[in-house]
């Protein structure tokens, strides 16, 4: 397979994006989920080192992001890295907006003001009518008074991400149907990728998006601003190219830095010494040492996370019809293979069903003249 020569890494980074895991730990047992659970908090110290180390690498507009394991069981951690950064920035002024990414279970009034005074971007793990499914028993009723509730916080900007396997995928339409009508402003499908997804799931979630194209185009406000995310069109045009370790880097609760929070959570998953070799930038204290200057030999790996490079057992991406408008994050396709430019070959027909689906809704909306 040839593939295109890759660009030279940039060597010092500026960075828009900054996430902290802050735990490993979490309450739940998610059929789906992934993620290795340990017990690794993040210390305090080291997520102090961390801000005042990497801040001054920080672009005028950032995000920072929280993320575990479930980073309300940290929530101390949340505030303190928050406090650290608006101390950090008094000078500089730079942008930051924040994210957290929970299961909501934790969200009690006083962490509410919190992110409400913030304005936080507030990421809700939420399946919509699926939700016991693969969930937490009990948490349905949790997450939907909690949307609720949520426009008394109005610095809130409420977000969320609901996941879908094969023993699900019958309930989608209606459970994304059931969020918009909460008027959640972003709605990020995602599919559970370490199943498979055999010929009659995949006509199922085909018929379960076509009911869902339906129903968004029967909305005009949609048409306008498309909640769900995977239904927008692509941010940029031609090929993609994950940004990890070029444009963010992750703090794990080990305190070593990755491109990506997605990286780190690959290596919970495929902890193998190659893996750290390729992908870890090593601790603060390295981050430091080194001024900001990333390892080469590291950012040359994250480099090869381009579709053009990335390949399916039936196919080379670089030859696929679909290259400019497909996008897949490498370690998140590639968790099941451990191969990173692996892509399951169920995950590339979902990625058709998807874009089909996603266009068919553009075109329809324009030939509604909207
Ligand atoms: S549709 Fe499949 S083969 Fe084509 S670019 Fe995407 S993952 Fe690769
Ligand atoms: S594609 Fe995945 S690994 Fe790359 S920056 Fe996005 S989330 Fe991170």
């Amino acid at each position: 397979m040839s593939r295109p020569p890759l660009k030279e890494p940039p060597g010092k980074g500026k960075f828009s994006a900054f996430s902290l895991i802050l735990t490993e730990r979490c309450p739940w047992h998610c059929g789906y989920c992934y993620q290795r659970r340990g017990t690794r908090v993040l210390e305090g110290k080291i997520l102090d080192k961390a801000c005042a180390a990497v801040f001054p690498f920080l672009s005028a507009s950032s995000v920072i992001q929280f993320y575990g394991g479930e980073p309300l069981l940290a929530f101390d951690l949340v505030r303190r890295a928050v406090l650290r950064l608006e101390k950090e920035n008094r000078s500089s002024r730079k942008r930051l907006r924040y994210v957290l990414t929970t299961n909501g279970a934790l969200l009690s009034p006083e962490i509410l003001s919190f992110l409400n005074e913030r304005r936080f971007e507030l990421m809700l793990s939420f399946d919509g009518l699926a939700q016991e499914k693969e969930r937490q028993k009990g948490s349905f009723r949790i997450l939907s008074s909690l949307l609720d509730d949520l426009p008394r916080y109005p610095g809130i900007k409420p977000a969320t991400n609901s996941v879908f396997g094969p023993r699900t995928v019958g309930l989608l339409s209606k459970s994304i149907a059931y969020i918009a009508e909460r008027k959640i402003p972003n709605m990020l499908l995602s599919f559970d990728y370490q199943v498979e997804w055999r010929k009659r799931s995949l006509d199922r979630l085909s018929h379960e998006l076509r009911s869902v194209r339906k129903y968004f185009l029967r909305l005009p406000r949609a048409r306008r601003t498309m909640p769900l995310i995977n239904f927008r069109h692509p941010a940029a045009s031609g090929v993609f190219g994950c940004s990890a370790g070029r444009d963010r880097l992750a703090l794990a609760p080990d305190g070593r830095l990755w491109g990506c929070y997605f990286y780190a959570d690959f290596f919970r998953v495929h902890p193998t010494a190659d893996v750290a070799r390729r992908f870890c930038f090593g601790t603060v204290g390295d981050f430091l040492r080194s001024a900001g200057d990333l390892d080469k030999n590291v950012l040359v790996q994250y480099a090869r996370g381009r579709m053009d490079w990335a390949e399916t057992s039936e196919r080379a991406c670089g030859n696929c019809p679909y290259l400019d408008r497909c996008a897949f994050c490498p370690p998140a396709a590639s968790l099941k293979s451990g191969k990173i430019g692996m892509i399951p070959v169920a995950v590339c027909r979902i990625n058709r069903i998807l874009i089909k689906q996603r266009e068919l809704f553009w075109a329809q909306a324009a030939e509604r003249g909207t």
